[in-house]
């Protein structure tokens, strides 16, 4: 989809779990995307304007433009939660090819905390188009209150038959019963019977995404067997 630059507004934000946030803007007619694209973000800051680059967390199928993102305190995060509803912004959009390939019929994705912005966005998707597509997601999180979207999600299960939630928590309470620890080749052969027979997609943080490349490396996951999205600035 080509993409175009545009001026929007700040409608609402919605708070995920502690430190995350979603920020939804108006949706122009004009603008197409795919689930799992990203846009750069332009956005006051008293007489000036801050600029980053994040992936949409809504879906095409939704009527307004959501990012997701963690609060970490900086220039550019303080100056966006201090926005007030009605702010104009500049987006332009949509990029990258984080997106869904035809013929894939066996999709893994693998990420860990902000990271799960464009498979939220293509889960989505998948859910409100009734894909039947066999879909598993293992999701890497510090502890059960630390998942963004844990509760929608569970309801994608009732959306999307073929779709299988693997959670792993670093540090979870005594009563997980889930995998612990970091997302590795154990966890990605327990939850996927033939491992070999997936398209995978890793997104997050470069570490994250390096240190899953090596997990699928030594399953002997094939690099056309992965679609990766690195959110470089993120370290
Ligand atoms: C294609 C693409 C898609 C992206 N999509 C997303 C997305 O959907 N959501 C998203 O959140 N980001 C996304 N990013 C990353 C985003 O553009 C920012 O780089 C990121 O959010 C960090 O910005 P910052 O202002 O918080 O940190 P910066 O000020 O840029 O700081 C740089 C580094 O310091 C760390 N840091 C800063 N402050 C703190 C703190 N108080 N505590 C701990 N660490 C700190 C940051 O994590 C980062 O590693 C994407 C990037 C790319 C390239």
């Amino acid at each position: 989809m080509k993409s175009m630059t545009f001026s929007t507004r700040l409608v609402d934000r919605i708070p995920r779990v502690e430190g995350v946030k979603t920020y939804r803007f108006e949706r122009l007619k004009q603008y197409t995307y795919e689930a799992g694209q990203w846009f750069i973000l332009t956005i006051p800051d008293g007489e000036g304007y801050l600029t980053k680059h994040f992936t949409h967390s809504s879906s095409p199928t939704e009527g307004y433009l959501d990012f997701t993102t963690r609060l970490t305190g900086s220039l550019y995060k303080t100056a966006l939660d201090s926005m007030p509803v009605g702010t104009e912004v500049e987006m332009e959009g949509p990029f990258g090819s984080f997106t869904l390939r035809e013929g894939g019929q066996r999709l893994a994705f693998i990420t860990g905390g902000i990271g799960i912005t464009p498979v939220r966005s293509i889960l989505r998707y998948l859910a409100d188009t009734g894909s039947d597509m066999e879909v598993a997601l293992l999701y890497g999180n510090q502890n059960e209150d630390a998942i963004p979207f844990r509760l929608e999600l569970e309801t994608f299960s009732s959306q999307l038959p073929g779709l299988r939630v693997t959670h792993a928590l670093a540090d979870p309470s005594p009563d997980w019963g889930g995998p612990t620890g970091y997302i590795g080749q154990e966890t990605v052969s327990t939850a996927l019977d033939d491992p070999a027979g997936w398209t995978y997609y890793v997104s997050g943080p470069p570490s994250m995404v390096a240190a899953m490349k090596g997990v699928l490396d030594k399953l002997g996951i094939t690099r056309r067997q992965m679609i990766l999205e690195s959110f470089d600035g993120y370290e």
